[in-house]
């Protein structure tokens, strides 16, 4: 084999891909005749039944990776097995038809399974019971096909072919159960012998495991050997437990290993059909508990990395939340502020007008008047400049999708809205065209809106408890309306709902509305409110639609 690999990796005629992949064939031309050869313990009749058939698995495998165009190749396989392991007889009829019959029932079994897309790694117990469900009816029509050629030949009496069938089925699914997966794996062994390297020792100890249960099976005597076997599932569950699909497919290989050496070794080996459900069992217990390992692991991280993403979310939220208060609180004291300062000032001028004018002049009271105006124009010149850093931040504007927005704050606001015992609505469609705005600055508003939303339905009895969220384009803007079946909003503060610390709450800033309107003006939107069909409060966010997205939507 090494010499044909050579001479095709030097020939300077072929393309290099045609070169690797004439390579691959010989390298796979060689390994089924050997693994046919290794295999071949107690063949059964004519027929050449082994225990289990790796070669089955092998070509299953790189139909998969290498698709129909390798049917030619996998049937010379069977065709060269043939003559040299079993028969050493010359290509008759029969094993003609029987290699074209193998290598079409691999290819058509192969294309069934790429088309149920199980050509990959198996990941999760769906996969890996379709990937088993598929290969066993397969590897079924396959070997009947088998036995049926053999019998038309009068090779086989039909008497036999009740115990030959199962015997070839059973062989083929072990083989494709241990080793087709072992070998798609391929490109993921180097993750796995890195995660190997961490857990040496358990891996060490697993290993010790099989092999004194293997030791057990076939070193000591019983009177039914075949009792002795059982204790081999201890090992491959505990593999299958710890490491995943990847691992018990491993042990399961390993195991077969072990069982054909021990076969091989021992002359009262169980009889072949008892060996054989005993391989099939432990295979497919090993891949439907591994792949259910890997699922629960996948779906663990995946548990994970959302939590992390909505915890970054939280705390991007919070500290834009923190700044926008920070924003309202310099905006309003800037307000509020500057009318003092500039009378201040005034006051301070025409003193000290006073002071240097009078006769009785007093220059160090002219002086101190002086540092005081000075003082009072550089604390209002600190609150300007205060306000105008806030006010500079408009936030990043790119294209937001507003229905997943809506989601993800629903998803934020679950458990509040179960303790409240509140029903929350969204009606956003995936559709609506995106709007130009800061997501982090529209999340802020959601949230101050929602949570308005909860306190007010706070103030209802629990069964009326709504809250509905709907967004719909008018023009070139989607309007957001935020309802709830509170008791609507206080008579007395409705014409000054969005100044600053205007709250009828016993522990509110009255910060939230007033936040959220400056971060929608900022943005070129609008947030105004009205009465809700719901018996309570409607805020209306406007925003304007992405430039891209309102010329496209004309
Ligand atoms: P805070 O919630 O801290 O009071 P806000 O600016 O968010 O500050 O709200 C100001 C006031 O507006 C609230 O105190 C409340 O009286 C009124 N308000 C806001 N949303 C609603 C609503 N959905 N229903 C009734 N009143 C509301």
């Amino acid at each position: 084999m090494g010499y044909c690999v050579s001479v095709i990796a030097n020939t300077p005629i072929l393309p290099r891909w045609h070169r690797r992949e004439l390579a691959a064939a010989c390298a796979y031309l060689a390994l089924f005749v050997m693994l046919d050869w290794t295999s071949y313990v107690q063949p059964v009749l004519k027929l050449g039944i082994t225990p289990w058939n790796p070669q089955a698995g092998l070509t299953l495998a790189v139909l998969l990776l290498f698709g129909p165009r390798w049917l030619p190749i996998t049937a010379l396989a069977v065709l060269m097995s043939e003559v040299l392991v079993r028969q050493g007889s010359p290509v008759s009829g029969l094993v003609l038809g029987y290699a074209v019959w193998v290598a079409a029932g691999y290819g058509v079994l192969a294309t069934v399974l790429r088309r149920l897309g199980l050509a990959t790694p198996i990941r999760d117990s769906r996969s890996a019971a379709k990937f088993a469900g598929v290969t066993a009816a397969g590897t079924l029509l396959i070997a009947a096909g088998y036995v049926a050629l053999f019998i038309a030949a009068g090779l086989l009496a039909r008497a036999h072919s009740p115990n030959s069938l199962p015997s070839l089925w059973i062989g083929d699914l072990t083989g494709i159960l241990t080793l087709t997966p072992v070998l798609i794996y391929g490109h993921e062994w180097a993750a796995g012998l890195r995660l190997l390297r961490r857990r040496i020792w358990e891996g060490l100890a697993q290993l010790l495991a099989l092999l004194l249960t293997l030791w057990i099976a076939f070193g000591l005597s019983a009177t039914n050997q075949l009792h002795l076997f059982y204790p081999l599932f201890v090992p491959v569950i505990w593999i299958a437990l710890r490491w995943g699909v990847a691992g018990s497919i491993l042990s399961t290989l390993l195991i077969q290993i072990g069982l054909i050496v021990g076969a091989q070794e021992q002359s009262n080996a169980p009889p072949l059909l008892d060996l054989q459900f005993l391989m099939l069992t432990l295979s497919l217990t090993a891949f439907l508990l591994g792949a259910v390992v890997t699922e629960r692991a996948a779906a663990a991280t995946d548990r994970q990395r959302a939590e992390a993403r909505l915890r970054e979310r939280d705390t991007a939220l919070a500290r834009a939340m923190r700044f926008a208060v920070a924003g309202e609180l310099a905006s309003a004291l800037a307000h509020e502020l500057n009318q003092p300062i500039t009378a201040l000032v005034s006051y301070l001028r025409a003193s000290e007008i006073m002071a240097t004018a009078g006769r009785t002049g007093d220059e160090r009271l002219a002086e101190t008047l002086k540092k005081a105006v000075q003082e009072a124009i550089r604390a209002s010149e600190v609150l300007r400049r205060l306000r105008n850093f806030y006010q500079g931040n408009a936030g990043k504007r790119r294209p937001v999708n507003l229905s997943s927005l809506c989601e993800a704050a629903s998803v934020s606001f679950r458990d509040r809205l179960q303790r409240a015992g509140a029903r929350l609505v969204t009606r956003v469609d995936v559709s609506l065209p995106r709007v130009s705005a800061d997501a982090t600055q529209i999340e802020i508003v959601l949230h101050n809106l929602l949570s308005n939303a909860i306190d007010a339905v706070m103030h209802v009895p629990a069964d009326r408890r709504l809250i509905e969220v709907a967004g719909n384009q008018v023009g070139n803007s989607i309007l957001l309306r935020v309802e709830d079946s509170g008791p609507g909003l206080a008579e007395d503060i409705a014409d000054r709902l969005f100044e600053p610390f205007m709250t009828s709450k016993p522990d509110g800033m009255g910060l939230g509305l007033a936040i959220s309107r400056s971060l929608l003006r900022a943005g070129g939107g609008e947030l105004s409110f009205d009465k809700s069909r719901h018996g309570g409060a409607a805020f209306i966010v406007r925003l304007p639609i992405g430039s891209e997205q309102a010329n496209a939507h004309e």
